[in-house]
């Protein structure tokens, strides 16, 4: 069959860091225990009270299509969530309620970019970035970021390319290095895009995981609410990734186009999946607070773990389920640094080319296993790093 060159280009960006995760799978499948610390799930499940919702709503009857653009109920309790972290006034009409947060990156650039347009996005960057904006038939240009300013993005690196691209996309508490952006940095993103029309897509699917420091929402800024589309999540704050929900604030004209995309696309989200979003919305924060406990425990594992290091260095970790660590000091790419951390001690991780050029040298460890073998974990390859340098 003859393919389109749109989707034959989604692929195509970075190392192959799902060789490490695919490997480490064949190694469980043949008896082999691996330690496993790739990939952005949670290892503990969604709450029981949250499926008890979803059942009761289901077997109420809540089992036909649901309101296209998301339940009132639903866009209402998102909007308040939304208008109280940020202090922006929101209401339903800025919401609109998509099949998790992927869903809503493809439909926040399929509403700003052309084809042939440009879309910038920050390099480390979440893996589907540059596929998503290519796939829509654009170009996807990665700005990049260093390791020695805390992967927080320059002016320098950013104005030039914001002069010719439409769309930018930050994301922050950030995937995969776990720096949250500052005051500072977000004021010159904002400054940048308002001064190039560049469109802001600030993901902020991570919002309920900082450890350090503030969030904050560049919808907050000046004259940036008409300005930006944020993204949002049940996935991380409620362990709740495979129930694909998500949601997209913006203007309300805008908005209201986005209807159109998903009218034609997913004609909604499940109603009683929905009634659960909204059940675990509006519930106060203890069932969030609790989901990110377990990684704000293990974070604190990891410091002590790494208190005297010197060689490895922690990318300051103020934010989101991941350590970035840079392990320049070994000699080894990223890529070869995980390949033998799995060959030989049956540890995996991702390598920091897998999310772009700028996090070569360094890995991404996301702290998604039990306690005690996390530690263990983080030990043995703290060790394992140690012996390569001595
Ligand atoms: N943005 C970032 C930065 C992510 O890490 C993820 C998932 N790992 C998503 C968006 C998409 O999340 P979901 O579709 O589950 O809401």
């Amino acid at each position: 069959m003859k393919l389109s060159n749109r989707i034959q280009s989604i692929t195509g960006d970075g190392s192959d860091g799902w060789d490490i995760l695919y490997r480490s799978r064949d190694m469980i499948d043949a008896g082999i225990p691996v330690l496993e610390l790739t990939i952005g799930e949670h290892d503990n499940r969604t709450d029981p009270s949250i499926i008890d919702e979803m059942y009761r709503s289901a077997k109420a009857g809540n089992t036909g299509y649901a309101a296209v653009p998301g339940n009132t109920d639903l866009r209402e309790a998102i909007a308040a969530r939304v208008q109280a972290q940020s202090g922006v006034p929101t209401t339903k009409d800025n919401v609109i309620v998509t099949t998790g947060g992927q869903a809503a990156l493809f439909a926040a650039h399929l509403a700003l970019l052309d084809h042939g347009d440009t879309g910038l996005f920050m390099d480390p960057y979440y893996a589907t970035y540059p596929g998503g904006i290519r796939s829509i038939g654009s170009k996807s240009l990665a700005v990049p970021t260093h390791s020695d300013h805390n992967f927080q993005p320059q002016r320098a690196d950013l104005e030039p390319l914001a002069k010719s691209a439409k769309s930018l996309l930050i994301n922050s508490p950030n995937n995969p290095t776990g720096v949250i952006y500052s005051r500072e940095t977000l004021e010159m993103i904002c400054d940048v895009c308002l001064t190039n029309d560049v469109v802001l897509v600030s993901d902020e699917v991570y919002d309920t995981q900082v450890w350090e420091g503030e969030h904050i929402s560049p919808r907050s800024l000046p004259n940036m609410a008409d300005n930006c589309f944020v993204i949002g999540s049940m996935s991380k704050s409620h362990a709740m990734t495979g129930w694909r929900v998500g949601w997209i604030i913006g203007p309300k004209d805008a908005i209201d186009r986005i209807l159109d995309l998903s009218t034609i696309n997913t004609y909604g989200v499940p109603g009683f999946i929905q009634d659960a979003a909204t059940f675990a919305l509006t519930n106060g924060t203890e069932l969030e607070t609790e989901v990110a406990n377990v990684f704000r425990n293990r974070l604190l594992m990891a410091r002590e773990i790494l208190k005297d290091e010197t060689d490895i260095r922690l990318i300051p970790a103020q934010g989101a389920m991941y350590l970035m660590l840079d392990i320049r000091a070994t000699g080894l790419s990223g890529d070869d640094f995980a390949d033998q951390l799995l060959t030989q001690e049956h540890i995996a991780v991702m390598p920091g080319e897998s999310f772009g050029a700028s996090a070569a040298g360094h890995i991404r460890v996301a702290m998604t296993i039990p306690d005690d073998d996390f530690k263990t974990a983080l030990t043995r390859l703290i060790a394992f790093a140690k012996s390569k340098i001595a």
